[in-house]
């Protein structure tokens, strides 16, 4: 493609290509600084039960605040993880992190209810020998109760690994861990596979809910993502909820779990207390 474009093309293309191979080199080596170095920090979005309107779990998101280049986001370094592996150590990091500051909170506020962590997990775990262990592990390591995590993954995790993520997965639930489909519409799912495999909750992914107001499409599949849920017993998150009317459109559908900017960006762990406080106040002033 470069040559088509000719020799100046080439040229700038080459130089191109060498500059972003430079800058990868870097951020890799400071992508595996970061995790020991205490770079990496958990924002939590809050989770909310639609019947009730209260917090019912968090999900955390990663964030890397780069000595250099800032406050960096999950799409600016989560491929070049991924490629290079160092995905496995972010999101036991992350994982780890999250299991001991939910613990804080609930000690924290012992008049309010016990909270789900929720925690994306890369496909890349799957294809790793250890997944079983080094999620056990961090779960005694932590002494966090398993069946209060529920670990987010993609329609293309059960896809890529069939032939052996049915056993993985299996043990994985056995532990008590919940399973979530992250982004769930996005892939190329066989429907077989909410049947063959131990999922808990599907997330309808944001770009459906973005839609679902205007166009006819996008809210006939929120819609019918839905009912299929309730029909095969599986709990439903709808993520990205932005606006008022589409938080009372899926009150009218029955959606189970809503999350998004309306009802809360991220938060900093320390600026969850309050908003516990606020979400909770009698059993807190009680307590
Ligand atoms: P996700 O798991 O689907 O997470 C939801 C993303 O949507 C988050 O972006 C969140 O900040 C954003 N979001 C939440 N509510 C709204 C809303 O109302 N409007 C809009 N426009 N966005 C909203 P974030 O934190 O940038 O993360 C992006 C993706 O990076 C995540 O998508 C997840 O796939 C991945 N990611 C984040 N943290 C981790 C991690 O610790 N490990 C791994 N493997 N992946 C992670
Ligand atoms: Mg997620
Ligand atoms: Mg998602
Ligand atoms: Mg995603």
């Amino acid at each position: 493609r470069a040559k088509a474009q000719g020799g100046a093309g080439h040229q700038m293309f080459t130089v191109e290509m060498r500059e972003h191979a430079v800058r990868r080199i870097h951020l890799e080596q400071d992508l595996r600084r970061a995790a020991v170095q205490d770079e990496l920090r958990v924002l939590y979005q809050p989770i909310m039960a639609l019947a009730t309107g209260q917090t019912v779990g968090f999900e955390a998101l990663v964030r890397w605040q780069h000595p250099v280049h800032g406050l960096l986001y999950p799409a600016d370094f989560i491929d070049l993880a991924e490629e290079t592996g160092l995905i496995l150590e972010v999101d036991r990091w992350v994982l780890r992190e999250a299991c001991k500051q939910l613990q804080r909170w609930e000690k924290l506020l012992p008049g309010a209810p016990s909270f789900n962590l929720s925690v994306n997990f890369s496909g890349r775990h799957f294809s790793a020998p250890d997944v079983y262990a080094s999620l056990s592990g961090v779960l005694n390591e932590t002494s966090f109760a398993p069946h209060a995590l529920k670990l987010e993954i993609t329609e293309g995790v059960l896809l890529q690994h069939s032939h052996t993520i049915g056993e993985t997965l299996g043990r994985i639930r056995e532990l008590g861990v919940q399973l979530s489909i992250d982004d769930f519409g996005t892939g190329y799912s066989s429907l077989g596979y909410l049947q063959s495999y131990p999922v808990d909750t599907l997330k309808i992914d944001r770009s459906f809910i973005d839609r679902m107001l205007q166009s006819e499409e996008s809210g006939e599949l929120v819609r019918t993502i839905i009912t299929m849920a309730k029909n095969l017993k599986l709990r439903v998150v709808a993520e990205g909820i932005e606006e008022p009317a589409q938080l009372e459109q899926l009150r009218t559908l029955n959606c189970d779990y809503v999350q998004g900017y309306l009802i809360s960006p991220p938060l900093e762990p320390a600026a969850v207390p309050d908003y516990l406080r606020r979400d909770f106040p009698l059993h807190l002033s009680q307590g």
